[in-house]
């Protein structure tokens, strides 16, 4: 695949969906490094699951890679040129080296620079996404957290009982 298909893909919209473009991506990634090792990668199974802070997460026992679609949605094309490849590379040097290699260790990072042609950068400048908001909660036993909307059935009189202690919840603000 030549170096700037992915413009062209995020160019089609609709058409193709986040996961196929990443999925390309990731491939495009792995056909470099073949060339470059003289190797056959086992191209990883790719998802959006990811949530929370991190852009992308590489699970190199599993041969999967996650990312963050909130992060992609922000700016594909950053997320593409260098979130994909920084965990195409974890993968690669993981079927290289094994676990014996640091994460972002001397390896991966000539991958990321030898292979790909990027700087390695360990983080990513995206945002992250707000922290949910979680309200408090005690029984006689435990704690327990609310979501917003729960919070304000209670404040609307609807009484929740603990399964374990079977005394009503209370809000401790
Ligand atoms: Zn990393
Ligand atoms: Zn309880």
């Amino acid at each position: 695949m030549p170096l700037n298909s992915h413009s062209s893909l995020l160019n089609n919209g609709s058409n193709i969906d986040t996961l196929t473009i990443v999925t390309n991506k990731v491939h495009c990634c792995f056909d470099k490094a073949d060339a470059f090792f003289g190797n056959t990668f086992n191209r990883p199974t790719c998802n959006l699951k990811q949530r929370g802070r991190a852009a992308g997460t590489a699970h190199l026992q599993k041969n999967e890679v996650r990312f963050n679609v909130f992060m992609y949605s922000q700016n594909p094309e950053e997320f593409i040129s260098t979130v994909v490849p920084h965990e195409a590379a974890h993968i690669i040097v993981f079927q290289i080296y094994g676990s014996s290699a640091k994460p972002h260790g001397k390896e991966w990072q000539a991958v990321m620079l030898k292979v790909f042609g990027i700087k390695p950068n360990r983080t990513h400048c995206f945002d992250v996404p707000p922290p949910k908001q979680v309200f408090e909660y005690f029984c006689d036993c435990n704690r327990h957290e609310f979501t917003k909307r729960r919070h304000t059935k209670v404040q609307q009189g609807v009484l929740y009982i603990c399964k374990a202690c079977k005394a009503s919840l209370q809000f401790k603000g």
